[in-house]
């Protein structure tokens, strides 16, 4: 996804406004970068090009460090917890890292255990804790069984203070379905405290935006589960997150068969039905988890798994590009192309 242009983009920086220095007329700074194993990009309205680029820098920076300390399975503060954990000793998580713990087995809680990030070693034994997908047949089912019946859960964990330990040595903590969320509202904070509360930030297809674009709100794409761009547009602004979650990407391919990174807890499969979850929350973290829950739920549960979790705005993609969505996304979206079919859905 990184090529040659977006590096040089990043090197030349903005190139919206025609000087250095403090402009009159607003315009939207640029920038692009590959961190959290994905393309980044940071839109900033402002009057201001050096001040924006600036801030965009520093949240650059914030995101390297955040990609490192709580990286799934790469050195870092995480791994470093991850290891304790696993040899049975605590271990005084990182400042922050600590919030995320605490917010993570909240919202598995929420989820029904649906969103479930102690399943790291799930995770790992598919095959997904490397920088290159996958290939080949899948685990051993004995294997697989073993980790689903040690049932590992964010509620094994033992907090005092900023110790963490565990009562289930199975227990790996895996953000990878929560930390670009909370990437998401940090850089936004971040931001807003730099005088920038008109931003967009883009995770890889997760996206938060504060205020507006000037006069007009952010328009936002949602990539299409099946095909090349978008499945969808709408018009977002003030603090809110779209956040989507999807099986077209991270995958074990054997074969003609894929299987996909985000994982049943319950039996220790990947989730095959729902291609991807959007969920258009203010809080990316929720929205976040959220996304990756739903497509656990799969196609007949998401609405009850979304009540849960308190989210009410929610697009589904099934296997057979069927939409599901609730009356709020309904009213919101505009669809690229019709899709095979779209069915609005009470949240209970
Ligand atoms: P992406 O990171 O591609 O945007 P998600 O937010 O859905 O997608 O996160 C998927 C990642 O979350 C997986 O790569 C894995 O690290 C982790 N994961 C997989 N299954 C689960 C699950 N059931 N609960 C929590 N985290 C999961
Ligand atoms: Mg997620």
């Amino acid at each position: 996804m990184l090529n040659r242009r977006n590096f040089m983009k990043l090197g030349l920086g903005a190139c919206l406004l025609p000087a250095v220095g403090v402009s009159r007329a607003e315009a939207v700074v640029s920038e692009e970068m590959y961190v959290f194993g994905t393309l980044v990009g940071v839109d900033v309205l402002s009057r201001n090009t050096d001040a924006a680029r600036a801030a965009i820098a520093d949240v650059s920076h914030r995101f390297t460090q955040q990609n490192r300390d709580w990286h799934a399975w790469k050195p870092g503060a995480l791994g470093d917890l991850n290891r304790a954990l696993a040899a049975g000793r605590t271990h005084e998580a990182a400042p922050d890292l600590l919030p995320l713990l605490h917010q993570a087995r909240e919202l598995a809680r929420a989820s029904g255990g649906l969103f479930n990030p102690a399943i790291g070693r799930l995770v790992g034994l598919w095959g997904f804790h490397h920088d290159t997908l996958p290939v080949g047949a899948p685990p051993h089912a004995a294997a697989v069984a073993e980790l689903v019946a040690a049932a590992p859960s964010m509620d094994d964990l033992v907090f005092g203070g900023r110790r963490v330990g565990s009562r289930n040595p199975h227990v790996q903590i895996d953000l990878g379905g929560h930390a670009k969320g909370v990437a998401l509202n940090q850089a936004l904070d971040r931001l807003a405290a730099l005088g920038h509360g008109n931003a967009l930030v883009n995770l890889g297809g997760n996206l938060a935006v504060s205020g507006s674009h000037g006069d007009r709100p952010w328009h936002i794409g949602i990539r299409h589960p099946q095909g090349e761009g978008a499945i969808a547009s709408l018009a977002v602004s003030g603090r809110m997150a779209v956040v989507t979650s999807g099986t077209y990407e991270r995958y074990r391919q054997d074969g003609d068969k894929r299987y996909p990174h985000i994982i049943d807890p319950r039996s220790g499969q990947p989730a095959m039905h729902v291609v991807s979850a959007t969920v258009l929350h203010p809080d990316a973290a929720r929205a976040d988890v959220a996304a990756t829950a739903l497509v656990v739920a799969g196609s007949t549960a998401w609405p009850e798994v979304a009540r849960k979790l308190g989210v009410n705005d929610v697009m589904i993609v099934d296997e057979a590009g069927r939409v599901q969505l609730t009356p709020g996304m309904a009213a919101r979206v505009h669809f690229a192309e019709p899709p095979a079919s779209v069915k609005t859905v009470e949240i209970a």
